[in-house]
């Protein structure tokens, strides 16, 4: 039997990813600094530990273990990411986790390992246009992310890739464009744009206004859960180590996505544009990489995913009503 550890298993990707290793038969460890908020997890072993501490990680990694998911990171939408109050946490959470588990992947011969990076690495000054064509691979350098979160992911991108060099340790990158669906973060601030739009559909009457940051013309791809598992198994059973995006390339505007929420719904919405942070003006995933290196490419359309999400959204507001 296979034997795989999750880290950031209490998060949304995380717990995702467990459910999936299970169904596939492997013996799971879950390690993460909290307890998953929305699901029990299917996981053989679950670890309350901090990452960032050494000691927490050489008790999680065991010896050849075949396959380490690393996904814990300290991150948010675009109200946690950009409006710079977070940015040394960021940047020393998520690096601190990163070294330690590379680390100890190579001292305890761990069979391989996957990491998430973002399409948070891609230059700012490329994503401009709402208009944006797709973020090839090849764009990331020069380098030039908008947020200290993309400066740590290339910076942890780097980190894996030369741990493979000198140490021979087998390394799987993606970086992810927006993931979206249920059993993830939907309110108090870390919430991504697609459940914020949920969230706000759902607690609003027939006729309602929701706020939204700016003026809506940003756009943007987002991926739902399912296919995202996939792209990432695909990954770790081919023998190409990326870093390769992970996204759809179906690009919408803010404003539609909000739009789209609503006719789920079934509700007419009124939408206020407010202040707020919004990143770059334009992202799109290009995936001729993925089609040509794993023979794959994420296609579900966004309306499918956004109803599962919308239904589950909408169940949690009732809950807490
Ligand atoms: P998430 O916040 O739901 O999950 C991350 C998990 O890491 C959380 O449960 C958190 O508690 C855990 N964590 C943070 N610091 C830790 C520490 N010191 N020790 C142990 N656990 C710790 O986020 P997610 O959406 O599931 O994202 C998973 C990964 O994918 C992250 O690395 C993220 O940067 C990356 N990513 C996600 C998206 C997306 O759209 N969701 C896009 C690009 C990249």
């Amino acid at each position: 039997m296979k034997k795989a550890l999750v880290c950031g298993a209490g998060g949304f990707i995380g717990g995702h990813m467990v459910k999936r290793l299970k169904s596939e038969g492997y013996w799971v460890r879950g390690v993460d600094i909290k307890e998953h908020e929305f699901c029990d997890l299917p996981a053989d072993d679950f670890v309350v530990g901090d990452l960032r501490d050494p000691r927490v990680v050489e008790s999680v990694v065991d010896e050849g273990m075949d396959e380490i998911y690393q996904f814990a990171a300290d991150m948010g939408g675009a109200g946690y990411i950009f409006t710079g109050e977070h940015d040394a946490g960021v940047m020393h959470n998520s690096a601190l986790c990163n070294l330690n588990v590379v680390e100890e992947a190579v001292r305890k011969k761990v069979g391989k390992i996957f990491y998430s990076s973002s399409a948070c690495i891609y230059p700012e000054r490329i994503q401009m246009d709402p208009d944006n064509p797709g973020l090839k691979e090849e764009f990331a350098y020069p380098a030039g992310p908008d947020s200290e979160y993309g400066w740590e992911k290339l910076f942890s991108e780097r980190l894996y890739l030369a741990y493979q060099r000198n140490y021979g340790l087998e390394v799987h990158i993606a970086r992810f464009h927006n993931i979206f669906g249920p059993e993830g973060t939907w309110t108090g601030g870390k919430e991504k744009a697609p459940a914020a739009m949920c969230r706000k559909v759902a607690e609003i009457e027939d006729g309602g206004t929701i706020e939204m940051w700016g003026d809506g013309e940003q756009t943007r791809s987002f991926l739902f859960i399912d296919e995202c598992i996939e792209g990432v198994r695909r990954l770790m059973e081919s023998n190409f180590s990326g870093p390769v995006n992970i996204g759809s390339d179906e690009m919408i505007s803010i404003n539609s996505l909000a739009l789209m929420a609503a006719d789920i719904a079934g509700k007419k919405i009124h939408i206020n544009h407010i202040q707020g942070p919004i990143g770059v003006r334009g992202r799109n995933s290009e995936n001729s990489m993925i089609e040509k290196e794993l023979g794959w490419r994420p296609q579900q359309p966004l309306r499918v995913g956004m109803e599962k999400t919308y239904a589950w959204i909408d169940d949690q507001v009732k809950e807490r009503q």
